[in-house]
């Protein structure tokens, strides 16, 4: 179980690893982009992580919506209304819990996939985000029942899997979709994104 205290730690410890890894995230949008993923996000968590002492007495709802909230409004560009928007609808489907389960992730992460599709018009296969979201959600549903720790240690892995999946991908969403067919083999940022902040869940959640 996470409370609104451990779901603050776990977001200080993305900003963490999206500040460390903001020069890799911004060289992968470097061929298929315009170089700023990594300093998009980063400039984002910063904000976020500015915001995390002031939300210690608010439940787990509330925290996820100001993230989101915070997000939308820092990392411009399509991942911050995308990332936002998947924070915001996790957000809802943890209204008023002042602790949360694996079950609570797993809705969650369902309301943001759900969340990033209709914001992006998109969906799997397009060399996005979601390549590494959608087969994360799958492989953890699937292993529900195994140890938290197991479940979330497939969820990776499957993210993992599918942002070298994404390289063999033509782009059709968002900047990488101009280059058409020379977008192929090229690894997809969002996705890559999404997997560090997965990772930082399944390390650090209890
Ligand atoms: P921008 O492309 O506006 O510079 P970023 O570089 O921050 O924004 O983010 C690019 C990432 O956003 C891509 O790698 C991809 O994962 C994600 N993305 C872009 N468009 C969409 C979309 N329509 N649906 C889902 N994800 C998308
Ligand atoms: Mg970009
Ligand atoms: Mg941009």
């Amino acid at each position: 179980m996470a409370n609104t205290a451990d779901v603050i730690s776990l977001l200080e410890e993305m900003n963490v690893i999206i500040q460390e890894n903001k020069d890799y995230l911004t060289q992968l949008d470097m061929p298929i982009g315009d170089s700023d993923h990594g300093i998009n996000l980063a400039r984002g968590f910063q904000a976020v992580s500015e915001k995390l002492p002031g939300l210690a007495e608010k439940d787990v709802g509330t925290v996820l919506k100001t993230v989101g909230m915070t997000l939308v409004s820092t990392v411009g560009g399509a991942s911050g209304p995308l990332y936002g928007t998947a924070f915001m609808k996790a957000a809802v489907a943890v209204n008023g819990k002042q602790e949360v389960g694996l079950d609570d992730f797993l809705a969650m992460l369902s309301a943001a996939v759900a969340g990033v599709k209709l914001r992006g018009k998109s969906t799997t296969g397009e060399q996005t985000m979601l390549d590494a979201m959608v087969p994360a959600l799958e492989a953890m549903e699937e292993a529900k029942g195994a140890p938290t720790g197991a479940v979330l240690a497939a969820g990776l892995a499957a993210a993992q899997a599918g942002v070298e999946r994404t390289k063999d991908m033509v782009a059709t969403k968002g900047r990488a979709s101009y280059l058409g067919e020379r977008s192929l083999g090229h690894q997809d940022p969002g996705a890559t994104s999404f997997t560090l902040l997965l990772s930082v869940i399944a390390k650090h959640w209890a």
